[in-house]
């Protein structure tokens, strides 16, 4: 086999981040103001603050508005409930973003559900899902799934006709993934599969596939055996390995076994600077999606 393209989800990022800033300064003179993104932290978990702390950053880059609401460990549901009601209020606001995972015992589920739709950026509101489902394009699709499915267009991968393994079925990523790819249209028409812990013979289906996508959150779960030649792979997972030659003691690593699996591949997704950058990208523009469909 030549070898794998490398899909660069960093370029493919930063240039749809430049397409967001252009649009954004044209639609933002007329408005007299620009997008707005609310950013809601419950708590100290670290992850979650990085995470916080880049989609300001990006949001900055871009002359949006950012607004970071960081909130205490120990936060009452009526409090936070109390914020995202004066959230969606507020008209400089055209996004609302929580920051998942909520520390118990609050119930993220109603917190989702009280997030006004039109600002629901992330996409889990139960509305924005039905429209998913429903493919209807005026709600918002969660970024992650976006980003793969951008990803794969912009690296030229064609699904239309396609077998698509999608590895994980959480709303987050795999079963939104599934959804997005199964419409009509461009970027879509795939024949997917779903694929999850209980599912019997794996490596027959993923061998099965054009494009994997793995979302599971575990290192080194899809190998070479697993992978057919010329498959493209999406890797999604996170995962913290240890790692003593690392400053932090760790590194991150995707849900693939990258050294093995890219060699049989015709393109391939690294971890990190695949899919991670491609999420922030879709959250800003389905922030400037969310800030175009507004009155002026
Ligand atoms: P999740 O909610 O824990 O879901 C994991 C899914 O993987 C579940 O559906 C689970 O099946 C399935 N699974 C577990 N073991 C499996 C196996 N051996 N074979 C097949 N499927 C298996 O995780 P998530 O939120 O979807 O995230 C998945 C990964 O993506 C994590 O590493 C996360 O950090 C990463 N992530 C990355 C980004 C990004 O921006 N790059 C964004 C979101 C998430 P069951 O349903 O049967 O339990």
């Amino acid at each position: 086999m030549s070898s794998p393209l490398i899909i660069d989800g960093r370029a493919i990022a930063d240039k749809i981040l430049g397409d967001c800033k252009a649009r954004s300064a044209q639609l933002s003179a007329p408005r007299g103001r620009s997008p707005g993104l609310a950013v809601v932290l419950v708590g100290e978990n670290p992850a979650s603050r990085a995470y916080v702390r880049s989609k300001d950053k990006t949001c900055r880059e871009l002359g949006f508005h950012s607004v970071k609401e960081e909130l205490p460990e120990g936060t009452l549901q009526a409090d936070l409930l109390a914020l995202i009601a004066r959230l969606n209020a507020d008209a400089r606001v055209d996004g609302i973003l929580v920051q998942s995972p909520l520390p118990a015992p609050l119930d993220e589920g109603a917190v989702v559900r009280a997030i006004d739709p039109t600002k629901d950026v992330d996409g889990f509101h139960p509305l924005n899902v039905a429209k998913l489902a429903l493919s209807d394009l005026s709600g918002f699709v969660p970024c992650t799934p976006l980003g793969c499915q951008r990803l794969l267009l912009e690296a030229g991968v064609e699904v239309a006709g396609a077998h698509v393994v999608v590895l994980g079925r959480s709303l987050i990523v795999g079963k939104s993934l599934a959804l997005l790819l199964m419409q009509k249209g461009p970027g879509a028409d795939a024949t997917v599969t779903v694929a999850h812990s209980r599912s019997r013979d794996l490596r027959a289906i993923t061998r099965s596939a054009d494009v994997i996508v793995a979302a599971i959150g575990r290192a080194n779960s899809l190998r070479a055996d697993d992978v057919r030649d010329g498959a493209v792979v999406i890797d999604v997972g996170i995962n913290r390995v240890d790692d003593p030659t690392d400053k932090r003691g760790y590194r991150l690593v995707g849900d693939v076994d990258f050294a093995g699996v890219a060699p049989k591949c015709r393109a391939i997704t690294p971890v990190p600077g695949g899919v991670g950058p491609m999420t922030i990208a879709m959250l800003m523009a389905n922030t400037l999606k969310s800030f175009a469909q507004r009155a002026v």
